[in-house]
């Protein structure tokens, strides 16, 4: 590994929760509020911090070389403390669940812990919105067994049509017919509706745009854009690499007119817009040019259980050692009630106000791929 390089599990800074179990009790009630009253509703669960793709924006192959030191397996989270945490967290009010890495379906048997998550329920008997992120080439292989022990639903990202592109986006010279044979598989077994996601980056594969909408069109596929993001500390961002969504819509709707929809879900990322001709709809991520954080109520547990606030952040909040060291649920439910108290993260809205040199001396922030995006 090159010397300048620091391993995840050094960058990622935590915090044992276990102080925060010590504080005054605090029973879930369904509905848990941040300092900035935004209720905690959605989890992102990291299951792996290995990926067989490198795209450049989230593992530049320079850095998750051959060298690099990812997690030991008895590191990670088992799927049972998985499955109890997301119970725990359940009860506080979350009911939607995100599978992510990594890349997700290198974890092994999988589908056991989709099972396993399919059995919990919110408060009030409904079982949780179960999703998966992934690079789709899997999807193929697993569609059916995933469909089979409850997954609802897929995203799949896919930064171009054009093979070559494509193969260059990923990196490790994977072809774009797998990634679509993974979306028609995953479309077969009912993962739908499937959304697939596009991180555009300007002058590298902003020309697949209109390809891409062209072909997703009229399929019931959901197409969304996704601003490149200033995620971890190893991509080497650049503001000029990013191609606002307003640019995105306006190329799109010069070729197919759009109408704006409104938000299905409070909290939803995308800004949704509709084929005016009834084509379906495509949806624009723009993080860096519109923040989201006034109502962002996603939380992310990491492959071996911290739990972090905020996409952008430096610090996790160590759950593993009340895991393994005996904590009881009330314990566990108490630290995590404290922990979401307590967040008043917002820092794609503080972005845009900091000093450049700001950032420089802010401490390292953890990677995409070790808490999902
Ligand atoms: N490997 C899976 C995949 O690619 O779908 C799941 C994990 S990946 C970290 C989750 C999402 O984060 C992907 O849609 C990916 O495109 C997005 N992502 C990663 N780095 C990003 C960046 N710098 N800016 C915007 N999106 C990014
Ligand atoms: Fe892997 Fe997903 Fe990151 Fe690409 S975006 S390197 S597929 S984790
Ligand atoms: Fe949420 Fe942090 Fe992203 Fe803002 S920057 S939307 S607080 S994850």
């Amino acid at each position: 590994m090159s010397q300048h390089v620091v391993p995840v599990t050094e960058i990622g800074r935590s915090r044992p929760a276990a102080a925060m179990a010590g504080l005054a009790a605090m029973p879930a009630t369904g509905s848990l509020l941040d300092r900035l009253q935004r209720p905690l509703t959605d989890l992102r669960i990291s299951v792996t911090d290995r990926c067989n793709f490198r795209c450049s924006y989230c593992m530049p192959k320079e850095v998750f070389d051959k060298d690099y030191q990812y997690l030991p397996h008895s590191a990670l989270l088992s799927f049972e403390e998985i499955t109890r945490l997301a119970r725990l967290f359940a009860a506080h009010g979350v009911h939607k669940i995100r599978l992510t890495g990594g890349e997700p379906l290198l974890r092994k048997n999988l589908e056991v812990l989709v099972e396993q998550l399919a059995e919990l329920r919110t408060p009030d008997g409904q079982p949780l919105d179960l999703t998966l992120t992934t690079n789709g080439s899997l999807l193929a292989r697993k569609a059916r067994a995933l469909k089979a022990a409850g997954l609802r639903r897929v995203t799949v990202s896919l930064d171009g049509l054009d093979d070559a592109v494509f193969r260059r986006m990923n990196d490790v010279d994977f072809p774009v017919a797998e990634v679509l044979a993974g979306i028609e598989a995953a479309k077969a077994a009912g993962l739908g509706p499937i959304k697939v996601n596009m991180v555009v980056k300007r002058g590298t594969n902003e020309q697949e745009i209109l390809p891409m909408a062209r072909h997703f069109r009229g399929t019931g596929v959901v197409l969304r854009f996704i601003e490149y993001m200033d995620v971890g500390a190893t991509n080497g961002w650049r503001m000029d690499e990013v191609l606002p969504s307003a640019e995105v819509v306006r190329r799109i709707a010069e070729e197919f007119p759009l109408v704006p929809l409104d938000a299905t879900a409070p909290g939803e990322t995308a800004q949704r817009w509709a084929y005016e001709d009834g084509g379906g709809e495509i949806g624009v991520i723009s993080s860096v040019t519109q923040a989201f954080c006034h109502d962002c109520n996603r939380a992310r547990l990491s492959t071996e259980g911290r739990l972090y606030l905020c996409l952008f952040a430096s610090m996790g909040h160590d759950l593993r050692p009340l895991l393994r060291g005996g904590a009881d649920d009330a314990q566990i439910t108490s630290a995590i009630g404290h922990i979401w108290q307590g967040r008043s993260d917002r820092y794609s809205e503080l972005r845009a106000q900091r000093a450049p040199d700001v950032d420089a001396k802010a401490p390292r922030r953890v990677e995409m791929s070790y808490i999902g995006g």
